[in-house]
């Protein structure tokens, strides 16, 4: 280890407990809850095992008048419940590490579509979301009801092995719509001063302790509110740092463990289009002014040196950590062996929420493996070799389906694996995303397995070759892997009209695809409209470099807002404010049909006709998979036993075109199970509840 980096293995004290260093994993979720309790187990296992020294569990439900459904939570609400997830605690503890449960309880944010029950806020106005009928302002019996649930659950988790409980009470949450003078205007005790806003808090934060404490660290999770100034991550309004200090000022004595989040949960899980690494400081430093008690904070920290020097500082305690320990479980690890170059840096670009956000469970873009520990038996850091090593592969194409596959293929030992690349560069579209205004950090995705490929002996790289079906013939490979991706179309088919529009045409000069503008294409007047139906970061990324580059922007999406995937990334709010800053203007719910000489036609979302003047029109519409060498070598499977290759298979975009981390994972999937019968279809995986009995 270089001694730089020793103050990050220091044993910490927080209450009761002691945690063997300053890698904190911090509550998050991942869809797995308590229904899934051997899939939640393996996840946060392989953290631990990975050198995490604090582990958590997500947010669990002290009652069921709070439920996300459909989001899956980790529910306490009865003992088969606690048996569950103490299979987690039992799990985090096999590796040495400390487990925590995030105890929680939604209020007036509870979707309580699993339980039916009424929704529970400070006042009945509380709630931001309206549809569906209104809260109930709590009475003195709600009040002590939930605060002996709350009792309750800190006693099931204790007694199944926890070793930090938690009273959650950030982004938004109850705790914070009673704290929040802008959701709580009770006039009871629980309403008015500081003291009243915070007495739900203080007092759940005391009975819980009652029960549990010298058993367990009690920690709390709060946010600071600061001013970033970026439109959407102001969170509830009403709490300011100052007023929030005072807060953690008056529950010191309480809390073994503060857990600091910034802002609301958009700026808090910033992403690295809008945030550096370590955003959170400034704000989260400021803790150190109201305790000496422990303080984690997060910061998508993935550098070790920043680290060291955030503890340094003193401000902070623990390097609190949720994106960065999916996308590396052995972080630690790497840094106490001085392996650094092996760590997978998170990009910051939330697909791991976006995953969550859509009801799916937890995925990460760098790490394939993430939630499928249990489920299919992967491993981040071990892979078992191939049956038969003298077997030599062929990859073609070098995007992120291709390097995958052959990073993976390389680990499992074949003898030989071509990757071979039709361009100079490897990186497939990354090669033009990195290189969109704000999209950079999406380059470790390449970064990472470069230097994979590059250190491992069977494995080499060729760029500047592009293959056709018969040089793959003639390659001489056993084994054949096809991931030449896809391109944006060009012709304008989208949703709803499959025949290619009307003068779309990218040969001429005022048609452009993305890939065309980041080669340097550009439209031949000042203004552009930029087409999307999308909806995600391809249209914004280009709309940006076209507006710093002087041009009138547009763009123009059949969704109601612009890049409503963004949303899910948490990143909405402040990419339309960023390209709105960058001077990009917005037509909503337009449906582009047809481009002439200096306009593009269509359909408002009324139906009727709309138009607008342009110089050029760069179609973000749809993408098509190049599968045509695929094509041309699967129909000829006499061509393939005359060339001696045994197998031929189709990775990422070339079977579909979809999102980066899915091309991934089917490059690593492939890889993985190449072997099997039939690689070109996934294993079966393993599945909870598995018993019916
Ligand atoms: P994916 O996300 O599935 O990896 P990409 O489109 O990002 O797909 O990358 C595919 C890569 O394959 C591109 O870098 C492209 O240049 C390369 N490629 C496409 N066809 C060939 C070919 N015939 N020979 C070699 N490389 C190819």
């Amino acid at each position: 280890m270089d001694a730089r980096h020793a103050i990050l293995f220091e044993p910490v004290t927080i209450g009761p407990k002691t945690l063997p260093n300053r890698f904190y994993q911090v509550p998050h979720a991942s869809g797995f809850g308590s229904a899934r309790p051997r899939t939640q187990a393996a996840f946060r296992a392989i953290k631990a095992e990975g050198g995490w020294g604090g582990v958590c569990v997500e947010y669990a439900p002290v009652s069921p008048d709070t439920d996300e459904i459909p989001a899956i939570a980790a529910d306490i609400w009865d003992d088969r419940d606690a048996r569950a997830l103490g299979l987690s605690a039992e799990a985090i503890h096999a590796h040495g590490a400390l487990a925590g449960l995030e105890l929680y309880h939604g209020g007036a944010s509870s979707s309580n579509g699993g339980s039916r029950a009424v929704r529970m806020a400070p006042n009945q106005h509380t709630a931001e979301v309206q549809w569906g009928g209104l809260p109930k302002q709590m009475d003195a019996a709600d009040i002590a009801r939930i605060q002996r649930a709350w009792v309750r659950a800190a006693r099931r988790a204790v007694d199944a092995g926890f070793d930090i409980v938690y009273v959650y009470g950030a982004h938004g949450y109850l705790m914070t719509q009673f704290l929040s003078a802008h959701t709580n205007q009770r006039t009871d005790g629980y309403g008015g001063s500081l003291a009243n806003r915070g007495r739900f808090w203080l007092e759940t934060l005391a009975a819980v302790r009652e029960e549990v404490g010298g058993e367990c660290a009690v920690a709390t999770r709060i946010a600071l509110h600061g001013d970033s100034g970026v439109p959407g991550a102001e969170g509830l309004p009403g709490i300011h740092a100052d007023e929030m200090l005072k807060l953690v000022t008056m529950a010191d004595d309480l809390v073994d463990l503060w857990d600091v989040t910034v802002g609301s949960w958009p700026e808090d899980s910033g992403t690295s289009r809008y945030y550096p690494e370590g955003h959170e400081r400034p704000w989260a430093h400021r803790m150190r002014e109201a305790t000496a008690k422990p303080v984690v904070a997060v910061g998508r920290y993935g550098n070790p040196d920043l680290m060291a020097e955030v503890i340094r500082s003193g401000a902070v305690d623990l390097i609190g950590s949720a994106r960065q320990a999916i996308a590396d479980p052995f972080l630690p690890r790497k840094v106490a062996e001085g392996r650094l170059d092996e760590i997978r840096e998170c990009t910051g670009s939330n697909v791991c929420i976006l995953r969550e956000e859509t009801f799916n469970h937890v995925g990460c873009v760098q790490n394939a493996t993430a939630g499928e520990e249990y489920r299919r038996g992967w491993h981040p850091e071990s892979v078992p070799a191939t049956a038969d090593r003298a077997r030599s592969v062929l990859v073609v194409g070098a995007g992120p389906a291709g390097m995958e596959c052959a990073v993976m293929l390389g680990k499992r030992g074949f003898a030989a694996v071509h990757l071979v690349e039709a361009e100079p560069e490897i990186g497939g579209r990354l090669r033009w995303t990195r290189r969109l205004p704000t999209l950079g950090d999406w380059g470790r995705i390449v970064d990472w397995r470069a230097g994979q490929l590059a250190k491992l002996p069977g494995v080499e790289v060729i760029t500047g070759r592009r293959l056709t079906a018969a040089d793959i013939l003639d390659y001489g490979a056993d084994l054949v892997v096809v991931a030449t991706g896809s391109a944006w179309r060009g012709d304008g088919v989208q949703p709803g009209y499959p025949d290619p529009m009307p003068g779309a045409d990218p040969t001429l000069p005022h048609v452009l695809t993305p890939e065309q503008v980041c080669a340097g294409k550009r439209p031949p007047g000042r203004q552009v409209v930029v087409y999307d139906t999308d909806g995600y970061y391809a249209a914004s990324g280009v709309a940006e470099l076209l507006a710093a580059d002087g041009f009138e922007v547009t763009v123009v999406t059949t969704y109601p807002v612009l890049s409503p995937v963004s949303d899910q990334t948490l990143e909405g709010d402040m990419l339309r404010a960023h390209l709105h800053r960058a001077g990009v203007a917005a037509v909503h719910a337009t449906t582009i049909t047809g481009i002439g000489p200096g306009s593009v036609t269509g359909h408002d979302r009324n139906g009727e006709p709309w138009s607008a003047g342009c110089d050029g029109v760069v179609l973000v519409t749809q993408q098509a998979s190049h599968d045509a060498v695929y094509e041309e070598l699967a129909s000829d499977e006499a061509a393939l036993a005359a060339a001696g290759i045994t197998g031929l298979y189709r990775i990422g975009d070339a079977v579909a075109p979809r999102m980066i981390s899915e091309a991934i994972f089917d490059g690593h999937r492939l890889a993985r199970e190449i072997d099997q019968d039939d690689p070109s279809q996934p294993a079966p995986y393993r599945r909870e509840p598995v018993d019916l009995g």
